[in-house]
Parts: structure tokens; sequence; C-alpha cells
């Protein structure tokens, strides 16, 4: 049943893999122009397929590229994981212990979080009272920054959250991690990180996946208890008037707007 494994396929493989992340656009043309490259048949909404071939094939490696959609924008992101490494570890041979400590931790704020951010002052704080080794505050920065490069932890205005590629790569050593706190969006089911809360019966749903799900109604209630849904719709603005008029419960994301 397995496709056979192309040229094609090993060379998109190969991108994907020192990309560390791929967004959905940038997927397709690899995928267009590795099947040029190599004078393999292609067509423009085979993707799946094409990944799929290149999966059945990765699974005795314990390996495989998966689909997740940015918690920011929801656009689809594609990610080799590691199924065998269900650790941290999967870090390990690029950062040092205590810079694992350090990611750790923050992961943990994260985690442990309402809305899924930490700021910095909270986690420069922890890296003060680390066991083995204390690091610097200045020190705590710099790998944070290079966390930020990686792509293993995002960062809006001093506060930071897991990178997509992270969740797509962590998303089960999460879930068994955290199991009590960890969330599943209650729209896409898939881990939710930074996510909106149900007041009533605590469901979460991603924002993009809100933005989608109460775009079609009138009045926003929990998909689940059916609830009025109290948070602030993000990107609801096309139902307002213009600019500064906000009614009393969509409260208008002017931010997400600039
Ligand atoms: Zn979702
Ligand atoms: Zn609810």
């Amino acid at each position: 049943m397995a496709a056979q494994m192309t040229d094609a396929h090993r060379r998109f493989l190969q991108v994907l893999m020192s990309n560390g992340i791929t967004e959905g656009s940038e997927a397709r043309k690899i995928h267009q122009h590795c099947c040029e490259t190599d004078k393999v048949y292609y067509a423009h909404d085979k993707l799946d397929d094409f990944i799929s071939t290149i999966n059945s094939h990765l699974q005795p490696l314990f390996m495989q590229i998966r689909k997740g959609l940015s918690e920011d924008d929801g656009r689809a992101h594609y990610a080799v994981v590691n199924l065998a490494e269900t650790e941290v570890t999967k870090m390990a041979s690029d950062y040092t212990e205590i810079e694992l400590e350090l990611f750790r931790k923050t992961m943990d704020l994260i985690i442990l979080s309402e809305n899924g951010f930490a700021s910095s002052t909270d986690i420069l704080n922890l890296a003060d009272q680390f066991k083995t080794k204390k690091m610097k505050k200045k020190e705590a920065e710099q790998v944070l920054k290079v966390f930020v490069e990686d792509k293993w932890l995002s960062e809006k205005n001093g506060e930071y959250t897991l990178h997509t590629r992270c969740i797509i790569e962590m998303e089960q050593y999460i879930l068994s991690n955290y199991q009590d706190v960890a969330r599943k969006c209650n729209i896409c089911h898939s881990l939710a990180i930074q996510s909106q809360v149900c007041e009533s019966c605590g469901i979460g749903m991603h924002l993009p996946c809100v933005r989608k799900y109460f775009r079609a109604q009138a009045e926003p209630r929990c998909p689940k208890c059916n609830e009025f849904w109290s948070c602030d719709i993000p990107g609801m603005s096309r139902m307002g008037s213009q600019t500064h008029h906000r009614t009393p419960f969509l409260a208008l994301d002017d931010a997400s707007k600039t």
C-alpha cells in the first residue's frame, strides 16, 4: 500500500528537517520544487498524500512529519517530529543542562498560566532560584533570546509563549506531563496553550478557533455548556460599526487590526 519514496520525497524531508518548522504555503512551494527538480508527478492538492508517503517510510524510525496550527493565526505549519524522544531531551544536544532547566521552568509557567503566556520578569525571577547553579539575569535573557531564535518560544511585548514548533514537537510530552492542566481545544482537539476558557464549564478554545466558531453566531455561547462566552472575541471588529464604538459585551480588538 505504501507508495514508493522518491528523491523528491527525500529532498522534501531534508528541507523540512533543516527548517525546523515550515509554514503551509512554504511547504506547498517546496513540494512543487522537489517534484519538478526530481521529475516526479506533481499535483498541487496532493501535499497530504505526498507527506503520508514519507511518513509511512519514517514510521520504523519513530519519526513523523506533523501538521499543526499556529495559535496566533490558525495557519498550518509542518515539523518533523521524533516520536522516540518524548522528553525535553530532544533539545539536549543543542543546549546545556542549565539552559534546559530554564526552558522547563519557562514551559511550566506558560502551561500553568491562565492565558498561555509567562512574563519575562517571572521567568527571570525563576532563574535566580535554580538548584544546581544560579543563572544571572543577563545570562537568562540571552538564553531566552536564543530559544526564540530557535523557535522553541515566541515573544510578544516581553511575554513568552510556546512557539508553534514546540507545540507540534512536544504535544505528546506536554499532554502526558501536564495531564491535569494541559487542555485540548474544544474545536480542533489539539493541544491549546494560548486559549480562552469558559468561565462556567472550563473548556478551552484557541483564539483562531474562537474567531472561526463565533463568526457565524449572533450571540457567543459556549459550545459545551451554552453559557454566554464572556471573553473578548478576537477579530470581531468587522461586526461593530467603525472605529471607537464598542459594544458592551464585544470588546473590539483594535490592536489586532494594526
Ligand atoms: Zn483549536
Ligand atoms: Zn462552557
